[in-house]
């Protein structure tokens, strides 16, 4: 028997996982750990109501807005995974009945419209071939034909996890403005915000939810809720009942640096430390880094002669790629292999891509010879199932793109 810490693992009945080395951790989500973040958990238990935490609370609050590009508005910390965020968006600003315009193009976007649905909203969800994202032009024709502004709320899955699918969240603001449609704007950025370039205030969004496992880098356990004006406005006749994921609590309270319950201090400890990653690198520049890693992967995967569940160049993410295995290769099998083989985690096929599809989660912690990593492991596992793929040549591919896109060596 191997150990791990005071664990004892048993035997695998197949094969053995790899007992040295790191695991290579590629799922869109928890994403790897920088070592600021990593060291800045390791804190003792600290008082929550000291005399001093504002001075520790209330920057972070304003930081984590530039996260979101937000200018007015507010941003909320949930001790929760993400979906709590879905939760405090719907219940703090719409009531029961209320019109909700969605889409369904994934497992995501799928698990928020059915979220509404539990909670008594009147979904209208636009079924879309997965592999596309919101279908810009069917939304812009709903908002047009409501004229009496029974429409409440928009949804827009900003990146859709399952398929890796990104959508254009300025062309929904765009649809919504040319029909004069006054409906608030909500967007889940779990698997984009930090990672893919979101301007809350240039596309006038007005509830962005985002959670800390993604590309805040950090343990799962907080939703981060940016909350526009309008929103905040739409809470004070809004009729769903909400109790942990009230607004009005978290604005009473985080008036003066403190929250309604007892804050996750640890994660906020977490969490300052990766804003200040962010910042310090630049979200420009953050914002490039991914999508020169995610077209490493695109390269590589074209390399393979593989296709990515994401149709037109115009959906492809910049945080997650789902790549379709070839005809015969059960893609479960594979991840499994993969992981006992090689101890490289990659992400399984949601749903209806069960089987058919894995993933490699590049976004967060992440620099080239990582994606190589990733890459190389892939390619061996593809090949101990049967793949016929040149050796190599999906890593060949991404370092030639890396080595050309890379600033010149002084
Ligand atoms: C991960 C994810 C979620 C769910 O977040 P949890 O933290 O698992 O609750 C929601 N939406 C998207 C797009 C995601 O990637």
């Amino acid at each position: 028997m191997r150990a791990i810490g005071r664990f004892r693992i048993p035997p695998q009945t197949t094969e053995q996982v790899m007992a040295t080395g790191r695991n290579f951790l590629f799922i869109p989500g928890p994403t790897n750990m920088p070592e600021a973040v990593r060291q800045a958990l390791t804190v003792v238990q600290e008082d929550q109501r000291a005399p001093d935490v504002a001075d520790f609370i209330l920057p972070l609050f304003a930081d984590l807005k530039q996260i979101f590009q937000m200018r007015d508005g507010q941003v909320f910390v949930f001790p929760s995974s993400g979906t709590g965020g879905w939760e405090a968006a719907v219940t703090n600003t719409l009531s029961p009945g209320d019109k909700v315009l969605g889409a369904c193009f994934g497992v995501f976007s799928e698990l928020w419209t059915g979220l509404c649905r539990r909670y008594g909203l009147a979904v209208d969800a636009v079924e879309v071939d997965w592999g596309e994202g919101v279908p810009v032009e069917t939304y812009a024709e709903r908002l047009r034909a409501d004229r009496a502004h029974e429409i409440k709320a928009v949804l827009v899955t900003h990146n859709e996890t399952a398929t890796g699918v990104t959508s254009d969240v300025a062309a929904v603001r765009r649809a919504l403005d040319a029909a004069n449609h006054p409906a608030l704007l909500f967007v889940d950025g779990v698997s984009s915000i930090a990672s893919i370039d979101f301007r809350m205030a240039e596309w006038g969004v007005d509830v962005a939810v985002a959670g800390s496992q993604k590309g805040f880098m950090l343990p799962t356990g907080l939703a981060i809720v940016a909350v526009s004006n309008k929103a905040l406005a739409a809470m004070k006749t809004a009729k769903l009942p909400r109790s942990f994921f009230s607004f009005e609590d978290m604005l009473r309270t985080n008036r003066d640096g403190h929250f309604p319950y007892t804050p996750p201090m640890t994660l906020l400890r977490g969490l300052r430390a990766s804003v200040d990653l962010l910042l310090s690198e630049g979200l420009p520049n953050v914002f490039r880094r991914h999508h020169r890693m995610a077209e490493g992967v695109r390269r590589g995967v074209a390399a393979w002669g593989l296709r990515l569940c994401a149709g037109a160049p115009q959906w492809h993410s910049d945080t997650v790629s789902t790549i379709l295995t070839p005809a015969g290769i059960d893609a479960g099998l594979l991840v499994k292999h993969a992981y006992r083989r090689y101890n490289l985690s990659l992400g399984v096929g949601l749903a209806r891509l069960a089987g058919k599809a894995f993933r490699i989660g590049h976004l967060g912690e992440l620099n080239e010879l990582m994606v190589l990593a990733a890459l190389g492991g892939s390619e061996m596992a593809l090949r101990d199932l049967g793949a016929t793929l040149t050796p190599g040549a999906g890593v060949g591919a991404a370092a030639e793109y890396f080595r050309e896109s890379a600033a010149p060596a002084n």
